[in-house]
């Protein structure tokens, strides 16, 4: 089963990605937290997507497309994978069709999560996430069950993303809106698209979606 996941950010792309991962036993690919990694390390790719990224802007598509190419080739690939943050502009999604045709992979599904940008702010004030595991939480929606505590670790530190502030998250949203947004209508007429409801709280919004898949997993056999 092969996932694309659509929102805006702080939609619940990386949340729900995670859980479907577990439940499925499929790669959850976050080309945000790979362009982290990246930074962390202070590589070449990290030493240019660094400022892009804290201007809210996209890292160029010829870059993205070959990260992806590679990735998608690893093990844990095998039984399919979910895109969380690709593609996010037309040309990358024109690449990843030629990628998928070029590889005999199907693309199973796009879930698109729709929430209002109002709700977004506090979601993105909120958030942070475990500096061990990468495990995602928010101090108003979804705090550790122990204080201080990662679930899935049991590691006591954690992070927020330096992207995270008003300023560049309004140009994130910009971004979305003029970049990302346009994705919808492609796959709409390719018929792959589904919207959820991501105004619900998490676990609501993770039950659409086994509605979702259950019901492409019989159409498709
Ligand atoms: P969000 O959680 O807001 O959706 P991500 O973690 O997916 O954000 O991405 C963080 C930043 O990384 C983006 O603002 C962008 O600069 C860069 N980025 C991530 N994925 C891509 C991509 N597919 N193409 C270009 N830039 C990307
Ligand atoms: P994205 O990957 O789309 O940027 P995340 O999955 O990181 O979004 O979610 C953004 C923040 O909002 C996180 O702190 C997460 O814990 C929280 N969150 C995710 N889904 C919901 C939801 N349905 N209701 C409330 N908060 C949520
Ligand atoms: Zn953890």
């Amino acid at each position: 089963m092969n996932i694309i996941f659509l929102g805006p950010p702080g939609a619940g792309k990386g949340t729900q990605s995670q859980r479907l991962a577990k439940k499925y036993g499929i790669a959850p690919i976050s080309t945000g937290d790979m362009l982290r990694a990246e930074v962390k390390a202070n590589s070449e790719i990290g030493k240019q997507a660094q400022e892009i990224m804290n201007a809210g802007q996209l890292v160029p598509d010829s870059l993205m497309v070959s990260m992806i190419q590679k990735r998608v080739k690893a093990d844990d690939c095998k039984n399919g994978f979910i895109l969380d943050g690709f593609p996010r502009n037309l040309e990358q999604a024109k690449a990843l069709d030629k990628m998928f045709s070029e590889q005999n992979l199907t693309l199973n599904v796009v879930l698109s999560l729709k929430v209002d940008e109002s709700a977004l702010a506090d979601r993105i004030a909120g958030r942070f996430s475990c500096a061990q595991c990468g495990a995602s939480y928010n101090k108003y929606f979804n705090k550790p069950k122990h204080e201080g505590e990662c679930d899935s670790c049991g590691s006591h530190e954690f992070i927020h993303r330096k992207d995270d502030n008003r300023e560049t998250v309004l140009a994130r949203l910009e971004t979305y809106r003029n970049q990302t947004a346009p994705l919808l209508p492609y796959y709409e007429k390719k018929n792959c698209l589904f919207i959820i409801d991501g105004t619900k709280d998490i676990n609501e919004v993770g039950q659409e979606i086994d509605e979702v898949l259950k019901k492409i997993r019989i159409q498709q056999g």
